[in-house]
């Protein structure tokens, strides 16, 4: 552990990190001792709503805030778990009036608003599926989403139903109801008003028993790197999510915080609504997109204490050169985890100098339903390393054999690909109407991620680039993430996506698309200046013998930069699967 590092900032911890000692918790560690923890759950089963909301509900926390929504206006709102109990049991009564049977889905659309959360809930006591779509899709998306996952009621306000749903309605004849939430009155037998179903229905409802795989969200990947697919997950994750809330977002009982995914991604679903009510914090939503002032005003306004965010905002935080402490009181905040694309070293640095701590990285997948490998509050941060497996996961790298079977590799600092030993709760259970497409993500008792990766001598996991995205450039490996992260050292860079183009004398040439920060313009002379900077950091073999400025780079609507439309671009080829492109 880092101890001097924490008693220099002592004020930060008037606790004790979750994780001091690494290497015994890791060996210790059993996920029959989990279980313990979920004991006591309805008719022996194991219900995620109950985890969440329930147990805190009928004890100690009932009265403490769950939800403290901020809304786009200024409006603030708070649920205490008690309060979540009963507006939850409204609304599985609605579902189950509705005659909605067990493993039925729900399909949400919605802006980050309180009816949103409180039916996620709802959805999961009354067993049903969860499906949660992202609000700023089009019809295409939501259509094709809701046809592959079979929705048979749809959760959406008025704006969003008229102006995405009604155009593909008639596409959907399994779709049985349509609950709008700012809607007074029903509109047809189909279409119906939320609230008043909520006026009519009971505050009481005894969650059936629910067997431990029972199917609980089916969500779709970003779609990074093509057709996004559907990721089924069972009411057992949570148990990885308690793990990953102790360990990786350290939670305490005085604990604000903060989640900036939506929903409509996996982040925004496990870390945004589960995780932190699992171990009775105060969850704080806010409804707003990104806006750098705001932003930092909830962090000092709210006391945020633990903040998980991803590298898109943070970087986007970066290219405003602003001075956040000196402006804002940001001393309650202790912890800064970081997910969803590679954290450049900068970012790291950046965090330390201008917000007072570190960004913490951390590593998984949709596919995986709960965080994986991380850095840890309790140790040192190594910048650029996604961290270490967390207690009851084993990640190893892999290298695959010509019969098809699989060796570990045991060198270390060895790229390879990144795979889970099988066996943790969290792991999904199948991508919906793609068996096939499953089974191969198998191979005997791993399951490969897709990633490439290597792992240090201390056990740190260092990300390389999906495997999609590696680079062949004469005779050379090369991960977009290694040179993408060069760049950005230097000061005028903000961002950058870097691609393999085919080049007929060696293989594939390094190109870099680059925005630049504030004040800089693109020019030939700053672009020959990279090319150098590039070369000098990385060598001649690695670095970008290309260099492009752009406004801005392709990304999915999660914020990750989307290197299969930076290449279909130069290619002049079809851009694929677009439906999760940021317009
Ligand atoms: P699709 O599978 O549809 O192409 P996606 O893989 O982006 O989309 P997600 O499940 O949201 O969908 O993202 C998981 C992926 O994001 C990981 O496999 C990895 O490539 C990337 N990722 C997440 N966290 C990190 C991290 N800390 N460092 C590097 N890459 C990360
Ligand atoms: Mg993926």
């Amino acid at each position: 552990m880092d101890k001097m590092w924490i008693e220099k900032n002592i004020d930060n911890f008037p606790f004790e990190p979750n994780l001091v000692d690494y290497e015994h918790v890791y060996r210790e560690f059993h996920w029959e001792d989990v279980a313990k923890e979920f004991e006591g759950a309805p008719l022996g089963g194991l219900n995620i709503a109950h985890e969440a909301i329930d147990r805190h509900a009928n004890g100690a926390l009932a009265d403490k805030t769950a939800l403290l929504w901020l809304g786009q206006n200024g409006e603030k709102e708070t649920y205490s778990f008690a309060q979540m109990k009963k507006e939850t049991a409204k609304f599985a009564n609605v579902l189950k009036n509705l005659n909605l049977a067990k493993g039925e889905r729900v399909f949400t659309l919605s802006p980050r608003i309180p009816q949103l959360y409180i039916s996620v809930i709802g959805i999961l006591k009354n067993q049903n599926v969860l499906c949660p779509l992202f609000s700023q899709f089009g019809p295409e998306p939501i259509l094709q989403r809701m046809q592959r996952g079979d929705a048979k009621l749809l959760l959406t306000t008025k704006a969003l139903f008229e102006k995405k749903v009604v155009p593909i309605l008639d596409k959907l004849p399994e779709l049985r109801y349509i609950l709008l939430f700012d809607s007074d009155a029903h509109a047809s037998e189909k279409v119906l008003s939320f609230s008043r179903l909520m006026e009519e229905a009971s505050d009481t409802f005894e969650i059936p028993y629910t067997d431990p795989e029972e199917m609980s969200i089916l969500h779709f990947t970003s779609g990074t790197t093509g057709m996004p697919k559907g990721v089924v997950h069972v009411h057992k994750a949570v148990y990885t999510h308690w793990m990953s809330g102790k360990y990786v977002l350290d939670f305490h009982p005085n604990d604000t915080y903060w989640c900036t995914a939506d929903p409509g991604w996996v982040t925004g679903t496990s870390y945004g609504i589960i995780t932190p009510w699992i171990h009775g914090v105060t969850n704080i939503v806010d409804e707003s997109e990104f806006d750098a002032a705001r932003w930092y005003k909830i962090l000092q306004d709210e006391k945020v204490t633990v903040w998980y965010t991803a590298p898109t905002a943070i970087r986007r935080l970066m290219r405003i050169d602003s001075e956040p402490t000196k402006e804002y009181d940001l001393s309650h905040l202790r912890l800064i985890q970081s997910v969803g694309e590679p954290l450049n070293p900068e970012a790291v640095l950046w965090g330390r100098e201008k917000l007072g701590l570190p960004i913490h990285d951390n590593w998984w997948q949709t596919e995986t339903g709960g965080i994986m490998i991380a850095n840890l509050i309790s140790q040192t941060i190594r910048p650029g390393s996604m961290g270490r497996p967390l207690p009851g996961i084993e990640a190893g790298i892999v290298h695959q054999n010509e019969d098809g079977t699989v060796t570990q590799v045991s060198e270390p600092n060895k790229e390879g690909a990144l795979a889970l030993k099988i066996g943790f709760p969290s792991l999904f259970r199948s991508y919906l109407h793609a068996e096939e497409k499953y089974k191969k993500c198998f191979v005997g008792e791993w399951y490969i991620s897709g990633d490439l990766a290597y792992k240090d001598e201390d056990g740190y996991f260092w990300f390389v680039g999906r495997a999609d995205d590696i680079i062949k450039t004469s005779g050379h490996m090369v991960g977009p993430f290694e040179v993408e992260s060069a760049l950005m050292e230097h000061p005028a860079v903000a961002e950058a996506g870097v691609i393999g183009k085919p080049d007929e004398m060696i293989g594939q040439l390094v190109k870099a698309f680059v925005t630049l920060k504030a004040g800089y313009t693109p020019n030939d002379a700053l672009m020959h200046e990279l090319i150098g900077f590039g070369r000098k950091r990385l060598g001649v073999a690695v670095a970008p013998k290309e260099i492009e400025f752009q406004q801005n780079l392709p990304k999915t609507r999660s914020g990750k930069i989307m290197r299969r439309v930076l290449k279909a671009r130069e290619m002049g080829l079809p851009e694929g699967d677009t439906s999760t492109l940021e317009e």
